[in-house]
């Protein structure tokens, strides 16, 4: 007589010293999909011996009274080839707060910590300049239709973005 599914439990399979084969698959699977992870990620964060490598740009941080002031915020929008409404969009939508271009500089109208900012950037970029497939920021954003796609210069990649909605881009 068959026994019913209900009752076979998982455990079975990975008997001590035996069964653990089943799970040391999956575990080399996810191994290596984070080492993926890991090399794409550090392919983004080490600056190359001669330069080629994209690194995601610092925003450098002060504090005017209870705003956050970045002071790149030009720069670091032309290293990523955006719109600087289009990032500062994003990071006040992030911080639920208000943000405004001030030159080369942005303005949020909230006190936020530098790494948290960084933080954001590095999402942004992730996000919006990235090509997942061939890691790199050559990518510009289009409007296909009603969808913004972001294409990459390099490969030919193309993968939908999220819309920020915004007054200003
Ligand atoms: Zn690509």
């Amino acid at each position: 007589m068959a026994i019913p599914r209900s009752t076979q439990r998982d455990e079975t399979y990975y008997a001590p010293g035996f069964g653990t084969y089943g799970k040391n698959v999956c575990a080399d699977a996810a191994l290596e999909y984070s080492a993926l992870l890991d090399r794409a990620f550090s392919q983004l964060k080490t600056g190359g011996d001669k330069g080629e490598r994209f690194v995601i740009p610092q925003a450098e941080i002060m504090y005017d009274g209870r705003n956050t002031v970045i002071r790149n915020l030009k720069e670091i929008s032309e290293r990523l080839r955006r719109d600087p409404s289009h990032v500062m969009n994003y990071l006040s939508r992030e911080f639920g707060c208000q943000g405004v271009l001030d030159g080369p500089r942005g303005v949020l109208k909230s006190k936020v910590a530098a790494d948290q900012v960084n933080g954001k950037v590095k999402n942004y970029t992730m996000k919006f300049v990235m090509c997942l497939e061939c890691k790199r920021p050559d990518t510009h954003i289009d409007r296909v239709g009603r969808v913004h796609m972001l294409i990459c210069e390099s490969c030919g990649a193309q993968r939908p973005v999220p819309q920020l909605r915004s007054k200003e881009a």
